[in-house]
């Protein structure tokens, strides 16, 4: 549905987007999780046409975002981070406005109202004005604005940012519903908002994508990594990775600022579920090293996202 191809983006000489490669299946719903700054925006603002891309391309349904940019307007919809509403407007009259906006026949539009009404579960602001809306509220006018045009594409950037724990459950709720007949790219800088929502998940940092998975994936990837913390005294450090690396060839041995003098500390990493602890108090059984601290950490989706993330 959407290819990406070595997307490139500079603001003067800043590399906000530094070649990114996606392709975007019909009906997923893709998560792009990042910390702020990470280059979320960007990425989404050129997948709009809104800006145009430094060098790269973006393909959809084969046409080119540089040939063919209004074609591919009319493919998506797009909801900003803020959602831009005309404020003094009731909800109907502004959406009615919108609908004319986007060439919608007069006879059709109570229809089409009545079913993004339905969609987005807008029926008892209707006859509100805008301006008094909470933000959750706006943003389901914004989502209506957005499905105007019935778009195989939906682009949200942040959809819920800055909603309330049950504002959000509803927001999710209508991307869901949504996710089932369209093709929808959202950003959040919130694991937990992309874990919850999306078949997939693409987390950049720094302009680049750090991991590319289903949802599913990464989650079975965290589960099944350890971390262990070892802290010994009258060790020299060198010797205990030398020594700890003998155990297994998949562990990674790190050492770690000490917390106390005398102390040596590490973290010992592996990608397995298997839990070395034992190996390790043999190993160290072996030496005149006293252990101070033996304990093991499952890793979870965000230890990875973090370790990943770390730096921005
Ligand atoms: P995100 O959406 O992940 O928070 P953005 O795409 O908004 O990230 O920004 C990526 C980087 O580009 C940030 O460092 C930001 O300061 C910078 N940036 C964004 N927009 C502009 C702009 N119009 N001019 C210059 N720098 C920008």
């Amino acid at each position: 549905m959407i290819q990406v191809k070595n997307l490139t983006k500079y603001y003067n000489n800043f590399c906000a987007v530094d070649g990114i490669n996606l392709e975007i299946k019909k009906g997923e719903i893709l998560g792009l999780l990042g910390p702020n700054g990470a280059g979320k925006t960007t990425t989404l603002r050129m997948l709009t046409g809104f800006f145009k891309p430094t060098s790269g391309d973006i393909l959809v349904k084969d046409l080119s975002i540089s040939e063919d940019s209004l074609k591919i307007k009319e493919l998506m919809g797009y909801l900003p981070e803020s959602a831009p509403l005309y404020h003094n407007m009731l909800v109907f009259d502004y959406l009615c406005y919108v609908a004319k906006v986007r060439g919608i026949k007069k006879e059709k539009i109570p229809s089409r109202l009545k079913e993004l009404s339905d969609l987005c579960g807008l029926s008892d602001i209707m006859h509100q004005s805008v301006d008094e809306l909470s933000k959750g509220l706006k943003q389901r006018v914004g989502l209506a604005h957005a499905m105007m045009n019935d778009p195989e594409i939906l682009i949200l950037d942040e959809p819920t940012s800055g909603l309330d724990p049950n504002q959000i459950a509803e927001i999710r709720e209508i991307i869901k519903r949504i996710g089932k007949e369209k093709t929808i790219v959202f950003s959040t800088h919130i694991l937990s908002e992309a874990e919850a929502t999306c078949d997939r998940i693409v987390i950049i940092n720094k302009g680049k994508i750090v991991a590319d998975d289903t949802t599913q994936k990464l989650k079975n990837r965290a589960a099944s990594g350890s971390s262990i913390n070892l802290s010994l005294y009258d060790a020299d450090p060198d010797d205990v990775v030398k020594l700890l690396r003998t155990i297994a060839p998949d562990i990674e041995v790190l050492k770690k600022e000490p917390v106390e003098k005398g102390v040596a500390s590490f973290e010992i990493q592996s990608s397995t579920s298997k839990d070395f602890r034992k190996q390790i108090y043999l190993k160290i059984k072996e030496t005149n090293w006293s252990i101070a601290q033996l304990t093991r950490e499952s890793q979870t989706l965000e230890s990875i996202f973090h370790e990943l993330t770390k730096g921005n």
